[in-house]
């Protein structure tokens, strides 16, 4: 810049000589140096007007007049920038069309929603999945698209660590999964993908299962009914041992199939339709009592403490079923003369239901599978217990459809406690305000 500068006044300085020298040669100096720099300016004008026009000319892809000199090294500078300006311009498109082909290409729906909720982008699955149409909706608030107000409730609660799985806005009967993942500066990014068929597989399983249990009852009555004649007449003595076995497997093959009914009822919807109060001290009490009937011969010591405070709302077959399923579990895997204490008790966080047993305890690594169907710490003392493996799987779904909640805490040779947790919303208030204890 220095140095063109310097030139700059050179050559004016060089101008203004040679013009002041013609000029006293023609003795009108003053005249011939006005007009040497008038017509020097016009020149350097004309070279800054085309400057000017290429400037304001919007095609970027224009090239630069020819120049020579001090303006012609500028035109060539501004040319090379120019030309790089547009190979990373050509670089950028490339990157943003690869980029929009191949989300174009995947089978999920994906929308940049910003921080006010309006929806900037969506890729082309997002059109046909939800019905988005670029022109109309872009800028607009996602949720006057997607109105469902269980969406609408998952998006305002801003904790997105499970999907929420809906009917899509275009074809009820498609199942569209949505999550959601925060980014940026409170922006999100909502990805959709249908899982129709996913549901539709599900359906599936659990119709085969509820009807294949419902097929097997009839004849495993029969066949039990048939057993129980034959023992009460009398047999031979090598036939009774058999039948006595048969009957045995067929009364546990007729608790695993009501087992498998029960978790296919439970399955088949999200959450319990009509909530009344149950009456929890009686059922706890009766629960207890059938407890001490089943382990008649262990002599265990049974404790009941109950809040009498509060009542818990909910369905009372299936709460039955899953604080049964725990006690009778302590009663089975407890060692004779162990202890065993069931407490029922309500505190700011809500309803707490929880067996503790000093029974033989589970190592660690079973308990994160300990409810699914089937799982068993060790077959052989399962087995001998006589459960159907499917207890726990019970307790979790009854305590999902009652927005509940099963914790477990375990050391092995210690003993265990297994505790249902429900949400405040699902407690009733009772007058008398007594805690009952039963030794
Ligand atoms: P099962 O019919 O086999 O009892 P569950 O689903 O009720 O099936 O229990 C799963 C497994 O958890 C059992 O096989 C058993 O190993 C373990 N378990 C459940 N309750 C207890 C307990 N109170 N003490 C020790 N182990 C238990």
């Amino acid at each position: 810049m220095g140095s063109a500068n310097h030139n700059l006044f050179f050559r004016l300085g060089l101008i203004s000589v040679i013009a002041l020298a013609v000029g006293f040669l023609l003795d009108a100096p003053g005249w011939t140096l006005a007009i040497a720099l008038l017509v020097w300016s016009i020149l350097e004008l004309r070279r800054f007007r085309q400057l000017s026009n290429w400037v304001h000319n919007n095609d970027d892809q224009a090239e630069l007049p020819e120049s020579k000199g001090r303006w012609g090294e500028l035109f060539d500078g501004l040319s090379r920038l120019q030309r790089r300006q547009n190979s990373r311009e050509t670089l950028l498109r490339g990157v943003i069309d690869r980029f929009q082909q191949s989300s174009s290409a995947l089978p999920d729906a994906i929308i940049i929603i910003d921080r006010n909720n309006n929806m900037e982008w969506w890729n082309e699955t997002a059109s046909r999945l939800l019905g988005l149409r670029p022109l109309t909706d872009r800028g607009r608030p996602v949720m006057n698209l997607l109105r469902d107000p269980r969406f609408i409730r998952y998006y305002n609660r801003g904790q997105y660590t499970d999907p929420i799985t809906l009917p899509s806005p275009v074809k009820s009967e498609f199942s569209i999964q949505y999550q959601i993942t925060r980014f940026g500066d409170g922006d999100r990014l909502l990805v959709a993908r249908d899982v129709s068929r996913l549901i539709r597989l599900e359906q599936t399983r659990q119709d085969f299962v509820a009807n294949a249990s419902h097929e097997l009852r009839t004849p495993l009555t029969v066949i039990r009914g048939y057993l129980e004649t034959f023992l009460d007449n009398e047999m031979p003595q090598h036939m009774q041992r058999g039948l006595k076995a048969m009957q045995q497997q067929a009364r546990r093959m007729e608790n695993l199939v009501s087992d498998l009914l029960l978790l296919s009822r439970l399955e088949a919807s999200q959450a319990v339709s009509s909530e009344q109060p149950i009456q929890i001290h009686s059922i706890l009490r009766h629960i207890l009592d059938a407890a001490k009937e089943l382990g008649r011969d262990k002599q265990q010591n049974f404790k009941l403490e109950m809040d009498q405070k509060f009542d818990l709302c909910g369905q009372e077959v299936e709460l039955h079923s899953a604080f049964s399923n725990l006690v009778f579990n302590a009663v089975r895997y407890t060692q004779t003369g162990g202890d065993i204490s069931i407490r029922w008790w309500v505190d700011a966080k809500g309803g707490h239901f929880a067996v503790t047993d000093n029974g033989p305890g589970i190592e660690s690594i079973h308990l994160p599978r300990l409810t699914e169907r089937f799982y068993r710490v060790d077959e052989s003392r399962s087995s001998a217990s006589g459960g159907t493996g499917l207890g726990l799987a019970i307790v979790k779904h009854v305590l999902v459809r009652h927005g509940g909640e099963l914790t477990i805490n375990s050391k092995l040779n210690q003993g265990s406690t297994f505790c249902c947790h429900f949400p405040t919303e699902m407690l009733s208030h009772q007058d008398d305000n007594d805690l009952v204890k039963i030794s």
